[in-house]
């Protein structure tokens, strides 16, 4: 068991976490990012980012390294360890992981969101094979084919109407026959002719051959239909990472931590960035935003005591 002193420790080396680290050490505070899986967050699972300005193309993983690198090289140190808990009662932040406890005089929380998986068999296996999380990400790789969105919300409904320009038939799966999302959104869906609203179903299995060609569709009669496909984008909701912070920060009525443009929390020196944040867009370009912002304001924080 070891106890540290830093200036800042973020929690969560995804785009926004290192993306502060980054703007921190340029600011010569020492920085801790601590880290519960491997670096990169979610991005890491994207083949391919087309929508990352100056980046043309690069690998989610290529992103993830180059961003690791660049906040280490700076200085910013990571520690691969789960945070359960932060206790703001003191003159500093502690940060409790299952080995160790850090000191900091500001917190970055930085833990992200995880995209609700829809439960179906090998889905995890053919992400980027047919599987995606990401209509904004994904999408152009399905220029004139067949595609699938699963799900009843804002994000499915959006994402469907995304696709209906770029592929030539988008089935929209819901497992009942009313919508979370807007009406206003639903209606403006509806009038896509290549987009079919396939009801009261779910999704059953993958008709995998080496990548997803088609799903399987179940009725509440228990029918099925194939639906030859090239992908299924999954948009059934997503679990952003705030639940160990609960008792410091307010979290909205999803879970997403209740923090503004400015990423202060009302709980001095305790800040969010990225994904785990209430926002409308969540991008990889508002996730490094977030970061940016975070840190600039952390430090403000700090040269204020
Ligand atoms: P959401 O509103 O929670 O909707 C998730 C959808 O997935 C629901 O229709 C739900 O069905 C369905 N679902 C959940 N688990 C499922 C499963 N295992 N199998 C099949 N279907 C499943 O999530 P979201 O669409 O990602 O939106 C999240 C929040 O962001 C919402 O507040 C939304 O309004 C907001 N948002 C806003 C905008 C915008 O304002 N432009 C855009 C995107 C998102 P049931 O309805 O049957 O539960």
């Amino acid at each position: 068991m070891i106890r540290q002193m830093y200036d800042i420790v973020i929690i969560g080396a995804g785009p926004a976490g290192l993306s502060a680290a980054i703007y921190a050490r340029r600011a010569s505070k020492s920085v801790l990012v601590l880290e519960a899986n491997t670096y990169g967050g979610q991005i890491v699972n994207t083949p391919d980012i087309e929508n990352y300005p100056v980046e043309e193309h690069i690998s989610g993983f290529e992103f993830a390294t180059k961003l690791y690198t660049q906040a280490t090289n700076l200085g910013a140190q990571v520690k691969f360890e789960r945070a359960t808990a932060i206790d703001e009662s003191g003159e500093n932040k502690v940060v409790q992981t299952a080995k160790n406890t850090y000191e900091a005089k500001a917190v970055i929380i930085a833990t992200g969101a995880q995209n609700r998986k829809l439960g179906v068999a090998r889905e995890e296996d053919m992400v980027g094979k047919g599987i995606s999380y990401c209509a904004t990400c994904d999408g152009a790789f399905y220029r004139k084919k067949a595609v699938a969105v699963v799900g009843g919300g804002n994000t499915a409904i959006e994402d469907a109407e995304y696709l209906a320009d770029i592929a030539d038939k988008v089935y929209l799966i819901h497992r009942r026959d009313a919508f979370r999302a807007d009406s206003a959104s639903v209606e403006k869906l509806q009038k896509k002719e290549n987009v079919e609203f396939v009801l009261n179903s779910t999704v059953s299995a993958l008709v995998i051959e080496n990548k997803v060609v088609g799903i399987e569709v179940s009725d509440q009669e228990g029918n099925t239909t194939v639906l030859d496909v090239d992908c299924l984008f999954v948009a059934v909701g997503r679990i952003p990472e705030n639940e160990s912070f609960a008792d410091v920060i307010c979290l909205d009525a999803q879970g997403y931590a209740d923090a503004g443009e400015d990423c202060t929390t009302g709980k001095a020196g305790i800040f969010v960035a990225g994904d785990n944040r209430a926002k409308d867009v969540r991008q990889l370009v508002t996730a490094t935003a977030d970061g940016a912002v975070a840190a600039t304001n952390a430090v403000k924080y700090i040269n204020s005591l």
